[in-house]
């Protein structure tokens, strides 16, 4: 007796079970199902679209410099011109990437995300914090800021239009976990003449000649003077952010065997340039390639037709 009723209730079950199961197959009818299935195709399709492969492999670092509502030079862009390429590059399919996933991917440890690109911004501006770092913030875009030491530590003489970051700024930026500081030297982001035909270049890269003695800098005197500037800047950004930086960011791109050399006696491992071109994955460059981004003849189109311009050339 006791056996039957066991044997009723599984019975029982099974046949609820199954009741619910051909309810449920009863509630979807054949032209429902393929409404869905067109639809599953749709959202695919859409999905598929989104993620549109421009390259593998390869990073595009892109430089910015200076925002503003004012047309203050040629390297100035809106706050919609920015907020408008960063709208393009994750519409597009742009995956951003930090500078340590860069550095990791050159040197062969860590995999690039396709369409692989980094923000970059030199000369350590407040425009920065005040147009850039909120819409970075709001899309979690990593991004990298080269500052000038010598002109954050100063930044109250500057006007407000290039008024530089203020220590608090870079540090606030810093523990976003957003952005990474690297240096753009203490105070050689100048220009110095460099022979006696008084022809002028980067005071990082470059032997001074001095007009008024007509003396050439000696080797000695160089190395002196730049281990000096950068252990400055080095200093100084550790004391912002805890952190000595790994990057040196090259002013105006100007830099040589001395000049790279003595960086790297400095501590410095990876540099800025403004060689134009992508980065490749495993490449075991020290050395970082960028395209202009944050010029004000662009627009977020163009830009876009210069990153797959970029990966296409050589
Ligand atoms: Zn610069």
């Amino acid at each position: 007796m006791y056996m039957k009723k066991i044997i009723f209730f599984i019975i029982l079950i099974i046949s609820l079970c199954y009741m619910r199961v051909s309810a449920k197959i009863e509630m979807i009818n054949d032209s429902e199902f393929t409404e869905i299935k067109k639809n599953i195709q749709k959202i695919n399709r859409n999905y598929k679209d989104k993620i549109k492969i421009y390259y593998k492999d390869k990073a595009v670092v892109l430089t910015y410099h200076h925002i503003s509502t004012s047309n203050y030079s040629f390297i100035t862009i809106r706050p919609e011109r920015f907020e408008s390429d960063i709208d393009m590059l994750i519409k597009e399919g742009f995956n951003f990437i930090s500078a340590q996933q860069l550095i990791n991917a050159m040197q062969g440890k860590d995999i690039l995300p396709p369409n692989a690109v980094v923000i970059t911004f030199d000369d350590g501006l407040e425009s920065f914090y005040k147009y850039a770092f909120p819409v970075l913030k709001e899309y979690s875009v990593p991004a990298i800021m080269s500052i000038i030491t010598s002109r954050t530590e100063n930044y109250k003489a500057f006007d407000e239009e290039i008024r530089p970051l203020n220590s608090i700024q870079i540090r606030e930026i810093y523990e976003s976990g957003l952005v990474d500081v690297a240096s753009h030297t203490h105070s050689s982001h100048e220009f110095i003449y460099i022979n006696s035909e008084l022809k002028q270049g980067g005071k990082l890269a470059f032997k001074i000649f001095d007009k008024e003695t007509k003396k050439m800098e000696t080797d000695e005197e160089y190395t002196k003077r730049v281990t000096e500037d950068l252990n400055t800047s080095r200093e100084i950004i550790y004391k912002y952010i805890g952190k000595y930086p790994d990057i040196l960011c090259f002013p105006f791109g100007h830099y040589g065997k001395r000049s790279l050399n003595t960086a790297k006696n400095c501590g410095f491992k990876y540099f800025i340039t403004t060689q134009y071109g992508y980065n490749t994955y495993n490449s075991k460059s020290i050395i970082i390639n960028r395209i202009r981004a944050g010029d004000s003849n662009l627009t977020s189109e163009k830009l876009k037709d210069n990153i797959i311009k970029c990966i296409k050339s050589k």
